[in-house]
């Protein structure tokens, strides 16, 4: 009898299975003939400098525009990318769109200062150097223009093969940020051994930034351990102006949040910047 129900449940459960594996392969080359087929965009959010709002630079953003599903947000389809290898080319992708729109942004004369790039733990093969150097040049841009987005998990997974690349990374021009930070395990040793230019607060800690001393005492914290071995900070998810005001007292450089803007589609981002540009002009003309 057991037996019986035990090979209904096998059965049960490998139908089951059997129907995620071939949702996964649907979603899996729909993906890639998406790549292929310009299905990705980004999407632009601006970071600025705390003391004067000025831009400090545009973190680009993948979105996948699926034909049936809409506009997709990157937890829909990235940590599957990620499983089945596509995250290589998606990043290239990613990449040559990102480089390609500071170009445009350059010749339409808005200045951004820099482009940050997320990059997941998956591509930091040996090749990605050559082929981000690659980009840069094909699209006329310098590479200390280039952040690039790691989590933590990324620097812990792998850690001396990571290493090696980030070091890489660096001298070919590029800084590195390590996103999220605070919510992964990574040591603090590690801040000093990887050759990083700057921690981005993770979003759950600035939440609650102005009313919760807990969190204040955190941040304060990481603020204060990031810039006494020189690394430069950004706040996540600034939302209020409480926040604002709260990270600016403790000495956060930068943040980014819906307090400022939304990740913005290019031609809202193009808009966003001309504004910024229009507004600074008026500002200067007012001087005297
Ligand atoms: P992330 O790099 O930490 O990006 C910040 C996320 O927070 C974005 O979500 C952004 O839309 C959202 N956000 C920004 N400001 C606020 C705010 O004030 N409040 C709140 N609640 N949220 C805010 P998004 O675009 O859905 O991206 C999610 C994650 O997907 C990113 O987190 C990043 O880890 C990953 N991702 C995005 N684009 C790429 C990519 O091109 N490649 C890779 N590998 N990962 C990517
Ligand atoms: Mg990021
Ligand atoms: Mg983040
Ligand atoms: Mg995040």
């Amino acid at each position: 009898h057991a037996k019986e129900s035990g090979g209904n449940g096998h059965q049960l459960f490998s139908e089951q299975m059997n129907a995620r594996a071939v949702e996964r392969m649907t979603v899996e080359s729909e993906l890639r003939a998406a790549i292929a087929a310009g299905q990705l965009e980004l999407h632009y959010q601006p970071q600025l400098c705390l003391d004067d709002r000025s831009l400090a630079g545009m973190e680009a953003l993948v979105r996948w525009r699926h034909p049936r599903l809409g506009l997709l947000a990157p937890g829909r389809f990235v940590p599957l990318a990620e499983d089945c290898g596509l995250i290589w080319e998606l990043g290239l992708a990613v990449m040559d769109l990102a480089v390609a729109q500071l170009a445009a942004w350059d010749r339409a004369g808005l200045q951004v200062p820099r482009i940050a790039v997320n990059v997941s733990p998956a591509q930091l093969r040996p090749e990605l150097v050559e082929r981000i150097v690659e980009i840069l040049e094909r699209h006329g841009i310098d590479a200390c223009r280039l952040e690039i987005e790691l989590t933590e998990s990324a620097l812990t997974a792998d850690g001396p093969a990571a290493n090696g690349l980030l070091q890489a990374l660096r001298r070919m021009g590029a800084s590195i940020a390590i996103d999220d930070f605070g919510v992964g395990y990574s040591s603090l040793t590690l801040l000093r051994r990887l050759p990083i230019s700057a921690l981005k607060i993770d979003r759950s800690f600035v939440a609650e930034l102005a009313s919760n001393r807990q969190d204040a005492a955190i941040v304060e914290a990481i603020l204060r351990m990031a810039h006494s071995v020189g690394l430069r900070t950004v706040a996540e998810g600034v939302e209020h102006a409480e926040q604002q005001a709260a990270l600016g007292v403790l000495g956060c450089q930068e943040g980014q949040g819906y307090l400022f803007a939304r990740p913005l589609d290019a031609r809202a981002a193009s808009a966003w910047l001309a504004a910024q540009c229009v507004g600074g002009l008026a500002v200067s003309a007012a001087a005297p």
